[in-house]
């Protein structure tokens, strides 16, 4: 099971959130937890990397989930999330202590194929990841993972979350009329910048989104009628001039003087060496993975390493009733950059726990079974099952996709994420219980 430190309220109430996770996990039979040691900026062990949340300072909340489930024989591991590393809303105190090194980088955030970097777009406007396409990043976030297994040597073992490039592509259609202020519409490649005004904690910060804009029909001049502006956004990330730089090094490839821009960069990549820039990304994320692994053998910790990975990407959306392919692993590579059953080849993981998120019953098993066969039907895997408010996952379809995993040999399944299985969690958080899923989860335990 995936539990996150904002599923636990601050102390003293922490301690009874404890302890009723403890008694929830011995009732249902749990016996793995993913424990997510971060949030944002913030470290929830005692970090000499990152400042600890204020709200639990002193507390050691991860040290204590972790004595907790020892008490009862479960295994509590420590899930390190690789991809965003700020959120903007959470306010960052001028006095904070220790600043991790990624607050005063500006360096160290990706760029998008457009240009942009991350702080003039976050990633839906709400959070920054760091560059994995830079050695110094990845160096830095391994070392996280020995400051987590140096704090807590308890730990069960690394769970790598967000192991991957963030991604996502969205065209949007503007009729524009009259338009007067345009003068003109700019023709492709231009851009054009929004701010919604949604307040953040730190509010200078709106919802920040950048538009390249691919196509004007019926151009014309003000007043516009039936004019239409097709923009796009493809965050596909980064293009930097250090990863450029590395991408050269690597391939060998060289880009022409003419290009200028970093769009003109990356689109003449995507068009010309589509191939290698995809193989460039992928070793950057697997690399990533190697370097964790080595500081885990650096410091004697022989646990294993386990990553929360996909299936299918975009998980949600339209497609979630469609049967899973064996393209839908392809089609990983070239938006995320996520070749993990690669990782498993290579023995650098231990297990993995696709994500498989609100797949019916029988898409999960079939999703299992391709990816068991790309790796080899020996490695564990643990798919892992979403309920949420908009995805409401049915008790009946739980019951169902576990007992098609047992009948099939499959080594467990996981529930993302504690919180919205539990309808204690949700009830102190102030929420609605999604459905009483107590009763099922007992009975796959039977
Ligand atoms: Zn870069």
């Amino acid at each position: 099971m995936w539990a996150y430190p904002f599923e636990f309220r601050p102390p003293p109430t922490a301690e009874k959130d404890i302890k009723f996770l403890v008694k929830w996990c011995e009732k249902l039979g749990v016996n793995k937890v993913f424990f997510a040691v971060r949030r944002g900026i913030y470290s929830f062990h005692e970090s000499k990397i990152l400042p600890q949340n204020p709200q639990f300072k002193g507390f050691n909340l991860l040290g204590k989930i972790v004595k907790s489930l020892h008490d009862i024989g479960v295994e509590a591991h420590g899930m390190v999330v690789v991809s965003p590393w700020v959120n903007l809303r959470e306010k960052v105190p001028s006095d904070i202590d220790p600043c991790p090194p990624f607050l005063r980088r500006r360096d160290w955030l990706p760029v998008d194929r457009y240009g942009f970097r991350e702080d003039e777009a976050p990633f839906f406007g709400r959070t920054y990841d760091l560059d994995i396409g830079q050695e110094e990043v990845r160096q830095f976030i391994a070392e996280y993972v020995r400051d987590l297994i140096e704090a807590v040597p308890e730990l069960d073992g690394i769970h790598l979350d967000f192991i991957r490039y963030r991604y996502w592509k969205s065209t949007l259609k503007i009729i524009a009329g009259p338009g007067s202020e345009f003068r003109r519409i700019p023709p492709s490649p231009a851009f054009i910048k929004m701010t919604l005004s949604r307040r953040l904690l730190n509010e200078e910060e709106g919802l920040k989104l950048a538009y390249k804009i691919m196509d004007v029909r019926n151009a014309g001049g003000p007043p516009f009628k039936e004019t239409e502006i097709i923009l796009e956004r493809e965050y596909l990330y980064c293009f930097c001039e250090k990863c450029l730089k590395n991408f050269t090094d690597k391939t060998g490839i060289e880009f022409p003087e003419n290009l200028k821009t970093t769009d003109e960069k990356s689109s003449w990549l995507l068009e010309k060496h589509k191939e290698a820039l995809i193989k460039f990304r992928i070793d950057n994320v697997t690399d990533q993975v190697r370097k964790v692994r080595k500081v885990m053998d650096e410091e004697g910790f022989n646990k294993p390493l386990s990553a929360a990975t996909f299936a299918r990407f975009p998980p949600h959306g339209t497609t979630d009733t469609k049967p899973p392919s064996e393209e839908d692993y392809d089609k990983i590579l070239y938006t995320i950059a996520q070749d993990w059953t690669s990782w498993a080849r290579e023995k650098l993981l231990d297990f993995a726990a696709p994500m498989l998120y609100w797949m019916p019953p029988q898409n999960i098993l079939v999703a299992t079974l391709i990816l068991k066969k790309r790796i080899g039907k020996d490695f564990p895997l643990y798919p892992g099952i979403l309920t949420a408010d908009n995805y409401k996952y049915k008790p009946k379809w739980l019951l169902e996709a576990a007992e098609l995993l047992k009948e099939n040999n499959i080594e467990g399944l996981t529930l993302f994420r504690y919180g919205t299985w539990c309808e204690r969690v949700r009830r102190n958080l102030g929420m609605k219980p999604i459905y009483r899923y107590e009763k099922t989860i007992k009975r796959i335990k039977e």
